[in-house]
Order: C-alpha cells, then sequence, then structure tokens
C-alpha cells in the first residue's frame, strides 16, 4: 500500500506586520522526500504518527513536501502557490512511479494567503482535482483551524488534536494515516459531518486541561469510548485572528454510520453552543500578574504573557511584562525569551563578560510595549540556541531559536534571541546556563503550549494577557473580513442544530 504523506502549515495572524514568504517556511522547516522520515521517524508530530502507524500496517510512506513556518502574517501568493504546485508535481510523479493508493495531508487549518483566504481548501481542491474522486485522502489537523465546507467536501477525513496543548499530534497522526489505510483495504467509506459555530472565541480560553474546553474535550472522549460506530470527534476551536470569513468554532464526527455521524456532530455542537460565554475573556496586565505571582513563598511560579505568543503569530518582543519584571527587580526571576537580534548582535560584539546599552525589544510594532532602554546590561552567556525538545508536545524535536544571549539586568536574567519560540520546556534557561530549580518566578512567552511541560515543574502558572495581536480580549481587535453576526460579536445570536 502506497499512500503518499506531506503537507503544508501555517496559522496565519493577520494583525502580524511580519507577511510569510516562502524563505519563512525554509527557515523553520521545509523538507522533501526521505529527508521528510528522517526527521520525523520517532517524533511525537503528526508526520512521526503517520511514519508509526505505516510501520504498524505494513503501508508505505511516500514522503513528498512539508512545509511549516513560525506563524505570523498573511502568506504571500506566491508563497502559497509554489508550495501547492510543489506537493501536486511531487504527488503526481510519486503516482506515475507506481499508483498512491491514498494521500494523508498535514494541514494546520489556519492558514490565509493573499487572494486565498482558506488555503487548506484550495490545497485540497488542487489534490482532488488531479486525483479525482475516488482516492482517499485524509487530513489532520491543529484544533485552531477554521474548518470549510470545501474542506469537508474534498477530503474524506479531517482529523484534529484533542489537546491544547497539542500533546497528541503523534496520536492524530497515526489516526488519520490508520483510517485511509482501512478505506484502502476494505473499500468503503466512513461518514463526516461538518458543522461550524456562528461563534468566535481566542485561544487563551481554549486550555484542555481545565475550564469549558477540557469539559467538551472529555464529552468527545466519551462519546468515542460508548459507542463504535462513533470513530473520531473533534472539536475546531478555530483561529480569530486569521480575520477571514470562514474563521469560526466547529465540531467535525467520522462515524461508520451516517445517524452516528450527525447525531454526535450535533450533540457536540450544541453544548459548544451553551458553553459559549464560559469563554469570554478581559485584558490581564503584567502588575496584576506579578502581584499574585509574589503570594507563593515558594517557586517557580510561572507568568506567562499570553498575547506575545509566537505561535499564535505574535513578534516575541514585547515588552509589557519585561518591563514590569526589571522594575520590580526581585532577586530569583529570569524572563524567556525576547527576540531581538540587534541586541544579540551587540552582545555579542561585546563578548561573554562585556557589558552593553541598547533599547530592547518593542521594535516590531506599537502594540506591544515600547522599547526599554538597557545601561550596562551584563552579558553573562552566549548560545547557539538549539537543543532537543523535552516536553511531551513535539519531544524529540529540535528546538532552535538561533543565536542567543544571556543578560543580567539588576536581579533579573533576561534571555535574549534572534528566532520567535514559545518556552516548550526549561531549555532555553537551560541552554545559557539558568538552573529553573532556583528560581522564584519565571516570565515567558506562550498561552498554553509551555504547559505541557511547565504544569509539572512549577508551583503555579498566572497567565497575562496586555495588549497584542495574540491577546484573547477579541474586542481590542479591528477585524476587517470576520463575520461580526457571530457571538460574541453579537451576544443575542441564536442558532440550534440541523440534521
Ligand atoms: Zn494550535
Amino acid at each position: 500500500m502506497r499512500i503518499g504523506i506531506g503537507g503544508i502549515a501555517h496559522e496565519t495572524n493577520a494583525f502580524s506586520p511580519v507577511s510569510t514568504k516562502l524563505e519563512s517556511f525554509e527557515r523553520r522547516e521545509y523538507a522533501e522526500g526521505q529527508a521528510i522520515i528522517d526527521k520525523h521517524t520517532g517524533v511525537r508530530s503528526y508526520i512521526g504518527g503517520m511514519i508509526a502507524e505505516a510501520g504498524e500496517r505494513g503501508a508505505d510512506p511516500i514522503a513528498i513536501l512539508y512545509a511549516n513556518a513560525v506563524p505570523s502574517g498573511k502568506i504571500a501568493k506566491s508563497a502559497l502557490e509554489t508550495l501547492r504546485d510543489r506537493l501536486i508535481d511531487g504527488l503526481l510523479a510519486a503516482h506515475r512511479t507506481a499508483p498512491l493508493d491514498g494521500i494523508v495531508l498535514a494541514l494546520h487549518g489556519a492558514g490565509a494567503a493573499e487572494g486565498y483566504p482558506d488555503i487548506e481548501g484550495e490545497i485540497l481542491r488542487a489534490v482532488r482535482e488531479v486525483f479525482g474522486p475516488v482516492l482517499p485522502i485524509g487530513v489532520v489537523l491543529d484544533l485552531h483551524g477554521n474548518i470549510s465546507e470545501e474542506m469537508a467536501e474534498y477530503a474524506d477525513v479531517l482529523i484534529g488534536v484533542k489537546g491544547y496543548p497539542h500533546v497528541d499530534m503523534f496520536e492524530a497522526g497515526r489516526t488519520a494515516f490508520g483510517l485511509i489505510c482501512d478505506m484502502v483495504e476494505t473499500g468503503s467509506r466512513p461518514y463526516m459531518r461538518l458543522v461550524r459555530l456562528p461563534f468566535l472565541f481566542a485561544p487563551g480560553k481554549g486550555l484542555t486541561i481545565e475550564g469549558p474546553a477540557c469539559d467538551i474535550r472529555q464529552r468527545l472522549l466519551r462519546a468515542e469510548q460508548g459507542d463504535e460506530d462513533l470513530i473520531y470527534g473533534t472539536f475546531f476551536h478555530g483561529f480569530p485572528f486569521a480575520d477571514v470569513p470562514i474563521a469560526g468554532a466547529s465540531v467535525v464526527t467520522v462515524a461508520r454510520t451516517r445517524e452516528a455521524a450527525d447525531r454526535y456532530a450535533g450533540e457536540i455542537s450544541e453544548y459548544v453552543w451553551n458553553r459559549r460565554a464560559d469563554f469570554d475573556c478581559r485584558v490581564i496586565m503584567p502588575a496584576e500578574a506579578m502581584d499574585k505571582a509574589m503570594q507563593y513563598a515558594e517557586g517557580p511560579v510561572i507568568i506567562n504573557e499570553s498575547s506575545d505568543n509566537s505561535g499564535g503569530g505574535s513578534p516575541n518582543d514585547a515588552t509589557w511584562l519585561l518591563r514590569e519584571m526589571l522594575e520590580r527587580n526581585l532577586p530569583a526571576t529570569a524572563f524567556s525569551h525576547i527576540c531581538d537580534p540587534e541586541v544579540v548582535r551587540q552582545a555579542v560584539q561585546a563578548g561573554v563578560g562585556g557589558r552593553i546599552s541598547c533599547l530592547l525589544g518593542g521594535k516590531t510594532d506599537r502594540l506591544h510595549g515600547d522599547p526599554i532602554r538597557l545601561e550596562d546590561a551584563y552579558v553573562k552567556t552566549i548560545s547557539d540556541g538549539r537543543a532537543v525538545c523535552l516536553s511531551p508536545m513535539g519531544k524529540g524535536s529540535m528546538m532552535d531559536i538561533g543565536l542567543t544571549v544571556r543578560l543580567q539586568i539588576g536581579n533579573v536574567d533576561v534571555v535574549v534571541s534572534t528566532q520567535r519560540a514559545q518556552e516548550m520546556d526549561k531549555r532555553p534557561f537551560e541552554i545559557v546556563g539558568i538552573d529553573v530549580t532556583e528560581l522564584r518566578i519565571i516570565g515567558l512567552k506562550s498561552t498554553h503550549h509551555f504547559r505541557a511541560w511547565w504544569k509539572d515543574h512549577s508551583v503555579a502558572i498566572v497567565p497575562c494577557d496586555p495588549p497584542g495581536v495574540h491577546c484573547s480580549d477579541l474586542s481590542q481587535f479591528q477585524f476587517m473580513y470576520i463575520d461580526k453576526t457571530y457571538y460574541p460579536f453579537n451576544k443575542e445570536r441564536e442558532w440550534h442544530f440541523e440534521v
């Protein structure tokens, strides 16, 4: 059995001033053919899961192209078209060598390009156009995907992760690949039902360890365990910051009968709708979070700056939380990391043991706080910024935050990097010689992914969510294209599931 695998993944934040080009994919992850297999074998990623399932099923995963850029602004039209065409050409070339029996793609779900507000719909349309209506096509997606009717039309199965943090990427990749193998072996097709809700909410309320999204996840799992007709269900949170007409929450079920697909899609989506008010968010400034964190006698307490999450397209150079930490100047506090290549270059020039005066952060736009003026900051360490990820989310993959320095500013240790990334684990601190177990307060930039590792390595987590392109208070944004009749923009909105 020959199954073509690959993907094009991007979470687009329309409010980011950083446009996404072909080089943006090449910088984070771009691979073709065997290089994809080599990179993902044994890694807890979507592709890693597909490879593992292929091994189990005795199938040949024919890797074509996998491109994944750090979330940022709209994708350039030419970049999307180039990636799409290379993927199609690669699939066709493999098919000519020996016919493919199916295709499984990892597409994030919240990608938007100039001229293509739904890149996943466009990629799937192009694949279907070339391979016709019969070839089984499976897709694995991030739960932040904005799922369109086109995606459901062109794919046979849409499988999303259920966890935020996305600790189940590997399992979701396995499931999608296994379902396509089943389709090839049996010749039968499962039923899929998509329900799009008139409801938008920001990632800040999407945590699936506790809260409303956790309750919805539990309900989905119970439904899957309680009825063997239901194969898999996903609650897609959606991603409002893509600012596209299809942005919104949705539920997708894959089942052995049409009746089960409809029934569970209806039950879960009605439950989501009834919980909608539990997802409302407000701005939380760092001072409030610092006051809370200081109440703990022991450390480390984590303060996460949710609104400057590079994983949601933020610049990673906001100064709101860092400024507050520097002003309080408490012993045993550290911050990682702020992305500022200019400051890293200056520190490297000064060398270890040197001192620098400069403006730090706040350089991408005016929304994320003003630059911080540093006087005589001490350069403690310089690192290449690379280490193998420890987190259950993406374990075994390579963290690479580029050339990185540790500056000591008063009592506070500050990690400054040249690449954007979230703190998935202690590595960004460790590579510059900071022992996180000795810290009282740690500041970092992430919304929820950091929790997969840090929840077991901290005494408490205190979020802050100041202004920024990933702030969860949607009333802060001037949306252009999303549907304003959706909740929470229209609090009176009514909706009922219809079979
Ligand atoms: Zn996500």
